[in-house]
């Protein structure tokens, strides 16, 4: 198995929730030498200075350019870290004839069925009592713990058979064992104290942010192992090529003029609405910080370095489904296996116009790619990414493109292997170029 796909494996068996995606990003950002900053302290950069700084389920790092931003502009890539899933609910315990239950809330748009009849783990964030106040955790129980299964066939009428109709309310609630099993709370304390990571009573535990996740590990499948079989693909495989790309520039003989970069949002499945998603301060707040403390205090300096730069928005994209491919519009049908995909919706669903496609395009065709193209059919409704929010909110250009999957925000998504490494070398050409 190459190492680029070897790696984005373990990037999203490491990644089961937004929280510990970001913190992995942070790792693997620290082991190639980036120090973490905290959105509370003054930023004091010089140029070639690598950094990152966290918040929840959100990460931005950059290597601070040879020039002042203002003079050279910024090179960016955005991706998402969370992905559908189902949410638990504040007070989850329920028992019901005989099964233990934990009640969730659909997040984002899933697939419902795409959930049913799969060993189900859960991790998250869990705030837990401490003498200066309650401290935030990161758990994941790492370990089969739910299951939703489906009605049995003779149980249901003809008409429900053909056209499944889930509600989420009654019939996603996973049972995680017989009615005499143990509370949640009971659970995380358990799991927490047995993994050395707090000794807490259940009553310590104040408020948790935790969900489901596909306990299944990414693995490759096919007759040539040459396909991903994995969970949230959409958009860890972005988060992993971006994360990866940095490192690539940040280990160059000489720093790049330009500040590179990287964000990766929490909350684009829910419409990027918080503090720590794209229509958030996140990156423009990033973008001023850098700039007051690289400029030497020229005039309008974020203006001027926004005008100068770019962001590419990394979200996986459509490829044609084989049993469905008369859901694409002809001539913009993207192939697995046959590297990045170009997304251009008039609406602005996506953010690319055909200035920054000449762009990539030519970026790609320099390194002998030749992009795919997406665009939806008209009687079709469009997906979207972080890519407008971002520019809208900011003011930078963008272009969107992502690797080709299939059955995107199922549980368990489908891509090649042979589209990871492309995708690193895309970015890594971007921040090059
Ligand atoms: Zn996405």
């Amino acid at each position: 198995m190459a190492d680029a796909v070897a790696d984005l494996l373990r990037f999203i068996d490491a990644s089961p929730t937004p929280y510990h995606a970001a913190r992995e990003a942070g790792a693997r950002l620290s082991k190639a030498g980036f120090r973490e900053l905290r959105a509370e302290d003054v930023w004091k950069l010089s140029p070639g200075d690598t950094r990152y700084v966290v918040r929840g389920g959100s990460l931005v790092a950059f290597v601070a350019g040879a020039a002042p931003p203002a003079a050279a502009g910024f090179r960016w890539v955005g991706a998402h870290t969370d992905s559908p899933n189902l949410r638990v609910k504040p007070r989850p315990d329920v028992t019901a004839h005989g099964c233990r239950q934990i009640a969730v809330e659909p997040y984002g748009g899933l697939l419902l069925h795409t959930w049913l009849d799969r060993d189900l783990s859960l991790a998250g964030r869990v705030s837990v009592a401490g003498a200066q106040g309650p401290r935030s955790l990161l758990v994941a129980f790492e370990r089969p713990l739910l299951r939703i299964p489906s009605l049995a066939i003779h149980l249901q009428r003809e008409s429900e058979r053909k056209s499944l109709e889930l509600n989420a309310q009654q019939h996603l609630v996973p049972v995680v064992g017989l009615a005499d099993g143990r509370q949640l709370t009971a659970l995380v304390a358990a799991e927490l104290r047995e993994r050395g990571i707090a000794e807490v009573d259940p009553r310590d535990v104040l408020a948790f942010d935790l969900m489901a996740h596909d306990a299944d590990p990414a693995r490759l499948v096919g007759s040539e192992g040459e396909l991903i079989s994995a969970p949230r693909l959409d958009n860890l495989a972005s988060c992993h090529a971006a994360v990866s790309a940095l490192v690539r520039a940040s280990s160059a003989p000489n720093a790049a003029s330009r500040t590179l970069g990287i964000v990766l949002y929490d909350h684009e499945e829910v419409g990027s609405r918080s503090a720590q998603g794209a229509a958030g301060p996140l990156l423009g707040e990033a973008l001023a910080r850098i700039v007051e403390a690289l400029e030497d205090g020229g005039p309008q300096g974020l203006s001027r370095a926004v005008a100068r730069s770019r962001l590419v928005s990394a979200d996986v994209a459509h490829a044609v489904h084989p049993n469905y491919a008369d859901r694409h519009e002809p001539g913009h049908r993207p192939l697995l296996g046959k590297g990045p995909v170009l997304k251009v919706n008039a609406a602005q669903s996506y953010a690319t116009d055909g200035e920054v496609a000449a762009e990539i395009t030519a970026l790609c065709r320099a390194r002998g790619l030749e992009p795919q193209q997406f665009v939806v059919r008209s009687d079709l409704p469009c997906g979207s990414t972080i890519g407008p929010i971002t520019a809208a909110r900011v003011g930078l250009r963008t272009v969107d493109i992502g690797s080709p999957v299939l059955a995107m925000h199922s549980c368990r998504e489908l891509a090649a292997a042979a589209d990871v490494e492309p995708m690193i070398d895309l970015l890594a050409a971007f921040f090059e170029g």
